[in-house]
């Protein structure tokens, strides 16, 4: 068979891990589940780039940073509201800080999400390099953002990600790459490690021309991993599990004799998938209708069945809830907030027998939001 599709870092590192698990993914094309944390790290990731993708050696404010990363917010594979809003706001303080540190010694890198594509050998190979600085001598530095809270140190030296970029860089933009760098965002902190030297990189053009081979070959072998295994998404399908889920199969009440409980299972899931688009059909709805009402300065409308009012509503955010919470506790009211969430600060804040010192330092941790509020009720 010919390759699916041209190689990249993690095509092969799949590949590595299990070639079953690559056949379902490249070959059969059914794809896995959606995971908050590649939503999360692609979120932070399109703020970074546009961040760094401006024209002039500006950098945007800090607003537009902020603004670009609400605009961009990939809300897929939380397991709820509260997650995602937990994520949002952990993003939302670590571009903060980003912008805080790098919008002072801002420099326009040669390339943001700079795409490559080549042969080794043969084999295409294709991936995205987050950024691509040049140094004043006309050498690269490729830059690489990690947001997973732990960077093994380990990988730095040696692993075959940045191999991969530099060779990418090198064979396209005509100069020799100096460092690589994995940018830790979670701290701030650049691990830097010199370019790669001879025998790494061809190690990586053997991997990579083995790895088309293999797949050529149609070498799909399942290879069980404990920790690999239990977050695959192939499990139902993967000839290792198949057996132990024999006895479970994809409609056990119907296959048992058991209809009434396989109606019940469906009517359940419809249901739930019925609310899931509803629940973003209101959204939207409202959306629109909160701008179109604030556009002609409308507070109350009428349809057929319902009215609506718009009113103002302020809500505190706060980004260092640890801060917010130390400085409850020193307070001496840490039994009134259980937990820093935003509603009971407020709460804390409203409350004119809160101390004055309290109120005023936990007003400097938060931002006070005046956001549009929509009511709706039947006539
Ligand atoms: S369950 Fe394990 S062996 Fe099967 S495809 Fe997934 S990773 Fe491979």
């Amino acid at each position: 068979m010919k390759l699916p599709r041209p190689l990249s870092h993690s095509s092969i590192t799949l590949y590595g891990e299990c070639p079953q698990k690559y056949k379902f993914r490249y070959v059969d094309e059914i794809p896995e589940k959606p995971r908050h944390f590649f939503s999360y790290g692609q979120s932070v990731h399109s703020a970074l780039e546009f961040f760094y993708g401006v024209k002039t050696p500006v950098p945007p404010t800090l607003e537009a940073l902020l603004n670009k990363y609400k605009e961009n917010w990939v809300a897929k594979g939380y397991r709820g509201e509260s997650e995602e809003a937990e994520y949002f706001d952990q993003g939302k303080a670590l571009l903060k800080e980003f912008h805080g540190k790098h919008a002072k010694d801002f420099k326009l890198p040669l390339h943001v999400e700079y795409e490559f594509a080549l042969e080794v050998e043969g084999v295409p190979v294709r991936g995205f390099i987050d950024r691509v600085d040049q140094l004043p001598d006309g050498r690269l530095v490729v830059v690489d953002y990690k947001t997973g809270k732990k960077l093994a140190m380990k990988r730095i030296d040696t692993d075959p990600q940045l191999t991969m970029y530099q060779m990418g860089c090198e064979s396209l933009l005509g100069a020799e790459v100096a460092e690589l760098i994995f940018y830790h965002l979670p701290s701030l902190r650049e691990h830097r490690a010199l370019r790669r030297s001879t025998p790494l990189v061809d190690e990586l053009r053997r991997r990579i021309v083995d790895t088309a081979e293999a797949i050529m070959k149609e070498k799909f072998d399942p290879k069980p991993d404990e920790m690999i295994c239990r977050w695959c998404d192939y499990k139902l399908l993967c000839p290792i599990f198949k057996s132990q889920y024999a006895d479970v199969p994809t409609a056990p009440a119907k296959a048992s004799g058991e209809p009434e409980l396989a109606a019940l299972v469906d009517q359940y899931g419809t249901a739930l998938a019925k609310a899931e688009a509803a629940k973003a059909e209101a959204a939207q709805a409202g959306a629109r209708l909160s701008s179109a009402l604030t556009k002609k300065g409308y507070v109350r409308a009428f349809g057929a069945c319902y009215e609506a009012s718009l009113s103002t509503a302020v809500r505190w955010e706060f980004l260092d809830k640890k801060k917010v919470l130390e400085h409850i506790k020193k307070a001496g009211l840490y039994d009134t907030v259980l937990a820093p969430s935003a509603p009971l600060v407020h709460q804390l804040l409203d409350n004119p027998t809160t101390d004055a010192a309290l109120r005023a330092s936990l007003s400097a941790l938060g931002e006070r939001v005046v956001a549009p509020e929509l009511k709706i009720k039947p006539l």
